[in-house]
Formats: C-alpha cells, sequence, structure tokens
C-alpha cells in the first residue's frame, strides 16, 4: 500500500467512525463555522477542566468527508489541551495547506493524512474548517 493509498484509509476511518462526535448542555463557549462553498457546517463547544487552562472538545457536524474527517482528527489531537498547545497545532495544519511546512506527525497525529489536500485550494477550507472553529471557541471561552 503505498502512503497515498494510506493516507485515504486514515481520512476515510475518521469519517466512518468519527471520534469525540457529541454535545453538552452547558459549554464555557460554542461556535458555529459554516464552509458555504462546500456545505460543511460544524457546532463545536468547549468546556474548560477545572483547575486547569484545558478544554474538552464537544462538536456535531456534517459535511464532506475531509471536513468530518478533520473534526474527528482534531478531537484527538486537541481535546483536553489549551490554546497554547492548539495553537501550535493548528499553525502547523494551517502552514501544511499553504504548504510552507512539511507535515509533522508528532504536532498532528493522523492530520498528516490531509497532507494531499493542499494541491485542491478549493478543499482547504474543508480540512481547516473544525480547526478554526476550535480557536475561535477556545479565544471565547477564555475571554469569558
Ligand atoms: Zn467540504
Amino acid at each position: 500500500m503505498n502512503l497515498e493509498n494510506m493516507y485515504q484509509e486514515i481520512i476515510l476511518d475518521h469519517y466512518k467512525h468519527p471520534h469525540g462526535k457529541g454535545q453538552v448542555e452547558k459549554a464555557d463557549a460554542e461556535v458555529t463555522h459554516v464552509n458555504p462553498t462546500c456545505g460543511d457546517e460544524i457546532t463545536l463547544q468547549v468546556v474548560k477542566i477545572p483547575g486547569t487552562e484545558n478544554f474538552n472538545i464537544f462538536y456535531q457536524n456534517q459535511g464532506c468527508s475531509i471536513s468530518q474527517a478533520s473534526a474527528s482528527i482534531l478531537f484527538d489531537q486537541l481535546n483536553g489541551k489549551s490554546l497554547a498547545e492548539g495553537e501550535i497545532a493548528v499553525d502547523h495544519m494551517v502552514a501544511m495547506m499553504q504548504r510552507t511546512q512539511e507535515p509533522d506527525e508528532d504536532i498532528l497525529g493522523d492530520g498528516i493524512a490531509l497532507v494531499g489536500v493542499s494541491a485542491y485550494p478549493a478543499r482547504v477550507k474543508c480540512a481547516l474548517l473544525s480547526w478554526m472553529a476550535w480557536k475561535d471557541a477556545v479565544i471565547q471561552a477564555q475571554g469569558s
């Protein structure tokens, strides 16, 4: 199996069996981000872990396989993390999509499987949607 096929398998697996999907009654922040060109939508909630700077993630989403797989990967990488920790991964994901940085598995985990999306500018927003939603939500939660 070549690398491209392996990455396809990872993306499909996250799409079919998303990690961490769910919602809570009361969150510290809740945001909804949409990608109208593709029809992707995510509502993401963050709940601060008491006594820490870290946040748990809850989300509901719909849309294409890339956007949904990316949200599942985001959960794996950033659930229970702080803004400072998570921002490193978000910035790295953006840089990978802009092709200014080589993918780093230590930072992105399964997110490196999305590297191929960077060749399709129209789909980049699909991959970044949940990551931008997370950053937005955590910044809002910290300000409250
Ligand atoms: Zn999409």
